[in-house]
């Protein structure tokens, strides 16, 4: 069943505590080098404010370890909210505690508040598992969720970007706030909609393509996908797991040898279900990766001394060629060393694909802040689908789980 959303409730009157995923890029002076999470949870903070109600944002910004640390602090969000929203949103420089509490009662319909960043307290992060065992750890949650629960007479979660971990702010808040009115945003709708039902009635050929660094990030996705996608194509640091297990020589290309066998089992599932598995057959490798470094193109096995930093121009062909007639592509992780040109050639070559297979009627997903940042960097995000706001959440989407956070919410 769907879940209700802000469109399905009155919040005239009301005090919204909202769940977003500010989580930002900050540089060395603290600008934002992309607000794009931010213009994402537009929708909703607007449909909330033009409908009366009051706002109190919540999110969290990187990883402070559960203190205060002013590198990690929310303000910079305020201020572009307040830019994007063309009015002042208050920012209260802590998330819990008395002037918060004071701050969020005296909020009037259409005003806007930001927290400080939920991270700023360990309880945020206490993992479920851990206070089913501890009492004291599960008091220190409760008692922080309530503080945040309090606030409000209603509840949104927007942050789909934190949607698969249990933090308090996401699933013990929501919790305390049962008989009050719990919903989702229009981000984590859109996200619901693009993963969820895609995944469930997918166009064939469905392609999954993946990459990035660690095979053993991926297997639940690949296990997962296995009997769903007509094809997996594996390229970035992953691949050499798979290859070093078919025999293949790597060289000093990363490898994560406790993961080879179950890679290769991987590949013979794959073969019984009949899911077609490409490899990369030739390499860009350097001795040693540094930016402007020379490179050479390996074909089949790779060179002792070397190290495979990309896939290799047939490899780069023969990836477009089995996407060019896909009807469904999910995508999560980058060919190579894309951050290092020209190391970012394959996944150039993949993003291109995947854009022209989407002009030709293929739904595309997009997860994951690398192959993200390789479309926007070639300005293609408007020829994709959907690019989602949650590398980690897409992942476990991928990988068939549910979001407890998200399941508790109400039903349409
Ligand atoms: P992940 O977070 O698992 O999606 O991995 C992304 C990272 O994988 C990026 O930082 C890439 O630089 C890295 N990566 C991709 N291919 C390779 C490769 N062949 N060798 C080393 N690192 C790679």
């Amino acid at each position: 069943m769907a879940k209700k959303t802000v469109a399905d409730i009155d919040v005239k009157g009301k005090k919204v505590l909202m769940r977003c995923d500010f989580n930002v890029p900050l540089d060395d002076n603290r600008n934002i080098t992309s607000d794009d999470r931010i213009v994402k949870a537009m929708p909703t903070i607007k449909k909330i404010l033009n409908g009366g109600g009051s706002l109190i944002l919540m999110s969290h910004l990187g990883r402070p370890k559960g203190e205060r640390d002013d590198k990690y602090s929310l303000a910079p969000v305020a201020k572009r909210l307040s830019e994007l929203l063309g009015k002042k949103v208050k920012f209260v420089d802590d998330c819990v505690g008395d002037q918060a509490a004071a701050k969020a009662k005296a909020l009037k319909s259409g005003d806007c508040m930001l927290l400080e960043n939920l991270r700023f307290y360990k309880e945020e992060t206490i993992k479920d598992k851990a206070a089913k065992e501890d009492a004291q750890l599960r008091q220190a949650k409760d008692d922080f969720a309530k503080k945040l629960a309090d606030m409000a007479d209603i509840y949104v979660d927007d942050a789909f970007g934190t949607a698969h971990r249990d933090n308090a702010s996401m699933y013990t808040v929501p919790m305390l706030m049962k008989g009050k009115p719990r919903v989702i945003g229009f981000l984590i709708e859109k996200e619901l909609k693009f993963l969820g039902d895609t995944l469930k009635n997918p166009g064939k050929p469905f392609v999954a393509i993946l990459g990035g660094a660690k095979v053993s990030d991926k297997i639940g996705v690949i296990e997962n996908l296995i009997g769903k996608v007509d094809r997996i194509i594996i390229g970035g640091a992953m691949a050499y797991t798979f290859l070093k297990g078919n025999g293949k020589t790597i060289g000093k290309s990363l490898c994560e040898d406790d993961f080879i066998d179950k890679g290769q089992e991987l590949l013979k599932q794959a073969a019984d279900a009949d899911c077609e598995v490409i490899l990369p057959v030739d390499h860009h490798v350097v001795r040693e990766l540094a930016p402007g470094v020379q490179y050479k193109t390996a074909v089949g096995d790779i060179d002792p001394g070397f190290q495979a930093v990309d896939i290799g121009p047939i490899a780069a062909q023969t990836y477009t060629e089995k996407i060019r007639d896909a009807k469904t592509i999910v995508w999560n992780g980058p060919m190579g060393v894309f951050e290092i040109p020209p190391f970012d050639t394959g996944t150039k070559a993949v993003a291109m694909a995947v854009a022209e297979a989407t002009d030709k009627g293929a739904i595309s997903i997009i997860g994951g802040g690398d192959s993200a940042s390789a479309v926007n960097q070639l300005g293609l995000e408007d020829r994709i689908s959907h690019i989602s706001t949650g590398g980690g959440a897409s992942l476990e989407f991928l990988e068939g789980k549910t979001f407890k956070c998200i399941e508790i919410l109400d039903e349409k």
